[in-house]
């Protein structure tokens, strides 16, 4: 037996995760889709004051259910529901440290051995870990050249496999296409009271104009949960607090599994008091999407292959040697991801002036190797 004893299926395996660089290394970090923009001292100061106070109880454990950041988060939620839809009560809601560590809690209460997951490559690289770490089957269907999906495909591979768990990103990672409802609705459809369909909207509020969100469809199924997080949008990468919106029956599910007091009171304070401030940590959206949209126009005059994207992040290419592209880049200072399929490069979105260098250096790149 070799030491440490560990799982037969783990090892040799790379713990994941982008290459964190020191920023004198690469002073234009663009690889894991932050928000670019930092909390104003208002915003500092109001979170330093909450967590001062949640210090003065540490002796005592947290709030187990939350109640008070589950009924904030549905109030936020509730800004983005459609025309009519009800609003989202705080026990539709669920939240834990990161969308990942809901997912995974998912994939510990709906899948497991015996059970299968299902999604649509190319797809979130996170899902097949959670799979293998909770011992579900793991299986994925494809996406079509343009990167949307293909229905009757989608719904011939759910009815094979009868998934107890189907997870859809959308916006994409690492693509940034969106799903349009009727995806979602075929899909829950298919699936129905065997499994859930976990539509990810961790770049939710990037989407473009007339792109609508999955929680207008929470009214009609059961099976849905909405998965979000503070991570991308709400310029909290940091506070570690994802949350996800679904039938009361899912989130009441979901406290069998979780650790107790799992989210603590430091966080709680923290993540209550970025809410009070959603407006303004939300205020840099439109001026990234902007930004994106220009990167996107940018990349296509350079001949470039680009996906359309309704998130903070353009997936490009295609190239021959992308690691070859990647370092190029990286030698200049600007440090991008190296994902998706194969000759594809992924690039996040961040402020006006770190877009010009990234376009700097892919043009003195472009020049130099192709
Ligand atoms: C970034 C990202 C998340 C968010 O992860 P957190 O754990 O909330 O930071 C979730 N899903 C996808 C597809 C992502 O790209």
């Amino acid at each position: 037996m070799t030491f440490p004893p560990l799982r037969e299926e783990l090892r040799g395996i790379e713990p994941y995760g982008a290459p964190q660089l020191p920023i004198d290394q690469a002073p234009v970090q663009l690889n894991v889709n932050e928000n670019p923009y930092g909390p104003s001292a208002v915003v500092v100061a109001d979170i330093a004051t909450a967590v001062a106070h949640a210090a003065t109880t540490l002796n005592r454990y947290p709030d187990r259910e939350f109640t008070e950041l589950r009924t904030a988060l549905a109030a936020y939620l509730s800004t983005d529901t459609g025309a009519g839809d009800p609003p989202i009560a705080p026990e539709q809601v669920w939240a834990a440290n990161g969308s990942n560590e809901v997912m995974l809690q998912l994939l510990q209460a709906f899948g497991g051995p015996g059970r299968t997951a299902v999604s649509f490559a190319p797809t979130y690289s996170m899902y097949p870990e959670y799979a293998r770490d909770t011992s579900t089957r793991w299986v994925t269907g494809h996406r079509e050249t343009d990167f949307s999906l293909d229905l009757d495909a989608a719904r011939a591979l759910v009815t094979a496999e009868r998934p107890s768990v189907v997870l859809l990103p959308s916006p994409n990672n690492p693509t940034g296409t969106a799903l349009p409802p009727a995806a979602v609705t075929a899909l829950c459809e298919a699936v129905g009271d065997d499994g859930v369909v976990v539509v990810d909207e961790a770049y939710g509020e990037f989407r473009r104009e007339g792109v609508p969100s999955a929680l207008e469809l929470l009214p009609t199924h059961r099976n849905l949960v909405v998965t979000r997080t503070m991570s991308k949008a709400f310029a909290g990468a940091g506070l570690r607090l994802g949350y996800l919106a679904a039938d009361p029956a899912i989130c009441d599910a979901i406290r069998v599994v979780r650790l107790p007091y799992h989210l603590s009171a430091v966080t709680q304070a923290a993540a209550r008091a970025a809410l009070r401030h959603a407006p303004e940590l939300l205020g840099r959206v439109d001026d990234l999407r902007v930004e994106r949209d220009a990167t996107v126009a940018w990349l296509r005059e350079q001949r470039l292959e680009v996906a359309d994207s309704d998130a903070n992040f353009v997936l490009f290419g295609t190239f021959a040697d992308r690691h070859a592209v990647w370092q190029d880049l990286l030698d200049q200072g600007v440090l991008i991801r190296e994902t998706g399929p194969d000759g594809w490069l992924r690039v996040s979105v961040g402020t006006a002036d770190e877009m010009t260098s990234f376009q700097e250096a892919l043009t003195r790149t472009l020049k130099e190797l192709t």
